[in-house]
């Protein structure tokens, strides 16, 4: 699966805050993700997070937290 550093990931599981929607702030064997909501980061193996990505918010898209728009893939390099 194909994560980037600034994605927004949508979880299957909600924080427990009840935010269900992370900032990945960091990318490899672990993955360090902030709630948008409370602010908490977390780390987590990629497998476990992997598996529980229920979408992906990427580009301007995730950074403006709209979900609906053009689904246009956004050149991040
Ligand atoms: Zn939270």
């Amino acid at each position: 699966m194909d994560i980037q550093l600034n994605d927004i990931l949508q979880m299957k599981k909600n924080h427990p805050c009840g935010e269900n929607r992370f900032l990945v702030l960091r990318v490899g064997m672990d993955f360090r993700l902030r709630c948008l909501k409370c602010g908490r980061e977390l780390m987590a193996p990629r497998g476990r997070i992997e598996k529980n990505i229920k979408k992906i918010w990427r580009g301007e898209e995730g950074a403006a937290l709209k979900p609906a728009g053009k689904q246009e893939e956004a050149d991040v390099r």
